[in-house]
């Protein structure tokens, strides 16, 4: 791990890292760089304990996991994605409902999904919502779809575990858990979901800077799995015309950083279905290893979000844009 402290922050601050590394056994080794301290810790047992120590000490700025330095990056990024899904120079293609509806359609619409080139079928059984009074998803119904979805179709599955009670029924049936942005600062959850033995798809938290979104990565990191996919879903701004603002440069950001593959969400990032392809071609073109997009059979009558749900004709010409650039930029969608 690398700890940055703030410029200027005092010598007793860092004198505490210095002390909290020693007593959690990990050696430290300091740099001075641009008028701050560089703290590099090497791995240690207690690394969990440690990390938490760290936040609370004044004048750390930055905690950057040391599994998630640059040069590190290809090697991890295999090991990441064991079953090569979101290697390097791929493209995946994660699609679904916002929430998962009823079993017929949710079956139809994955058979068509598949068809169209999707290898994810996304949908949330138990939904995260702002209003209590809006559908809050089938729950345990849901997943039995999304069951029997992976069985008929052979489509991966990914679906959100919203509470660590969800954790075991949700493994049970997915390839691989969404923790989402809403639970992004949860750590209870991000412990609890990397120790499911499943790869994690760990969304941005909405208004999480990169460094508090690898950190929550850190905490899945640090319960022993390292199979975690982010994904880019738009932060809160000052747009007064997209639901949220899609961060595309932190693509570069965090493949500079870290060895997870990251996907982009343009769905929930602009809310509105006409903004979808255009950041869906952007995403493809700054370098993400896929898309998660939100598509319906009937985008208007979607449960939930429908303002930006395309339809699967809409998704087709999505699909077929990215690979003209995907053959241009010598990437691959996975097929
Ligand atoms: C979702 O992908 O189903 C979702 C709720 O998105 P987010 O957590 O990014 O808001
Ligand atoms: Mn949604």
């Amino acid at each position: 791990m690398i700890v940055v402290m703030s410029r200027g922050s005092s010598a007793e601050n860092l004198q505490r890292v210095l002390d909290t590394a020693e007593k959690h056994g990990s050696p430290a080794q300091v740099s001075h760089a641009e008028g701050r301290a560089i703290v590099v810790l090497a791995e240690s047992t207690g690394r969990t304990g440690l990390l938490e120590a760290l936040t609370t000490i004044s004048g750390v700025e930055r905690l950057v996991p040391v599994s998630t330095t640059s040069h590190a990056a290809d090697h991890q990024k295999t090991k990441a994605t064991a079953d090569s899904l979101f290697g390097p120079g791929q493209f995946t293609m994660i699609a679904g409902p916002c929430s998962i509806e009823d079993r017929s359609s949710m079956l139809q619409l994955a058979t068509d999904l598949y068809a169209a080139g999707a290898r994810f079928f996304r949908g949330g059984a138990y939904k995260p919502r702002t209003s209590p009074y809006s559908f809050q998803g089938l729950g345990s119904e849901g997943l039995e779809t999304l069951r029997e979805v992976r069985q008929k179709t052979g489509l991966h599955i990914v679906t959100e575990a919203l509470d660590a009670a969800h954790l075991e029924e949700v493994a049970e049936v997915t390839d691989y858990i969404q923790i989402g942005s809403r639970n992004m600062h949860n750590t209870h959850l991000l412990r609890a979901a990397g120790k499911m033995g499943k790869p994690i798809l760990l969304k941005r938290g909405m208004a999480a800077t990169l460094a508090e979104w690898l950190a929550a990565a850190e905490y899945i990191a640090a319960s022993g799995n390292e199979q975690i996919v982010l994904c880019e879903r738009g932060v809160r701004g000052f747009s007064d015309y997209s639901r949220f603002t899609l961060d595309l440069s932190v693509i570069p950001a965090i493949q500079q950083r870290c060895p997870f593959p990251i996907v982009v969400d343009p769905s929930h990032a602009t809310g509105n279905r006409d903004y979808v392809a255009a950041m869906s071609r952007a995403a493809l073109a700054a370098g993400a290893n896929g898309l998660m997009v939100e598509v319906h059979q009937r985008p208007d009558d979607a449960i939930s979000d429908a303002e930006q749900a395309i339809s699967i004709e809409s998704f087709k010409e999505i699909v077929s844009d990215c690979g003209k650039l995907a053959a241009a930029l010598d990437c691959a969608i996975t097929t």
